[in-house]
């Protein structure tokens, strides 16, 4: 057994090559960015990090490579409402969280992927609707706000 981990870079290059898709600068710039922050950057953000890490890639080939990562499934969007839309790894390369977003001062928590799970099992069971709420934030308002 192998016991070296395996960064996302190199994780989706090889899920690129398995698909028989193209592993190009662009695409493991984004994944790299994407990786190396906690934050929820937006594409624009994106774009200026993965220059910044590879110069020479220019600005829309990293909005192409977030689609196309996006298509393959291993980047998955959340609209954030006037925030705009964040990107995050997806799956096993990214721990699973979902985003509270204060609608009084905007701003986004990120909690537990599973904190849902019992009201999805349920709608399931009862309606067999299957819940994703990873896309959408939740809105609320924050515990700053709410004093
Ligand atoms: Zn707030
Ligand atoms: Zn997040």
């Amino acid at each position: 057994m192998a016991t070296t981990a395996k960064g996302p870079a190199e994780v989706t290059a090889e899920r690129l090559r398995e698909r028989g898709e193209r592993v190009t600068p662009a695409r493991l710039a984004v994944v790299e960015v994407l990786a190396n922050t906690e934050e929820h950057l937006s594409a624009e953000q994106i774009g200026e990090r993965a220059e910044q890490l590879r110069p020479g890639i220019h600005r829309a080939t990293v909005y192409r490579a977030l689609d196309a990562l996006g298509e393959f499934g291993l980047v998955t969007h959340v609209h954030l409402g006037r925030a705009g839309t964040t990107y995050h790894l997806a799956g096993d390369l990214a721990p699973s969280h979902l985003h509270l977003r204060c609608s009084e001062c905007g701003s986004v928590l990120d909690v537990a992927g599973n904190i849902l799970d019992p009201v999805r099992r349920k709608l399931q069971r009862d309606l067999g609707f299957r819940l994703a709420p990873e896309q959408v934030a939740l809105v609320g308002v924050c515990a700053d706000c709410a004093s």
